[in-house]
């Protein structure tokens, strides 16, 4: 079984953001723990959303600065 790391992390928001079914999401966590690639940039991911939900409790935050730092881990991701 080929393991795609860039197919990995494109299933990080929807984790991170519920979207996923409990038997997608047990796949995608057995991915990331046969991963430490992919498990590092869903770390990340995670501690960037708890930062932004921190911020944006505080204050809004544009949303074409949330797509800009997302693009940039992707570009993180790809390297
Ligand atoms: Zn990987």
């Amino acid at each position: 079984m080929g393991h795609d790391c860039s197919k990995v992390l494109s299933k990080v928001f929807l984790s991170l953001d519920g979207e996923m079914s409990a038997e997608e999401e047990k796949v995608f966590l057995q991915e990331l723990k046969d991963c430490s690639c992919c498990l590092d940039h869903f770390e990340i991911e995670k501690e960037f959303k708890s930062f932004l939900q921190h911020k944006v409790e505080k204050r809004h935050v544009k949303e074409d600065t949330v797509a800009a730092i997302k693009t940039k881990i992707k570009s993180l991701a790809m390297a």
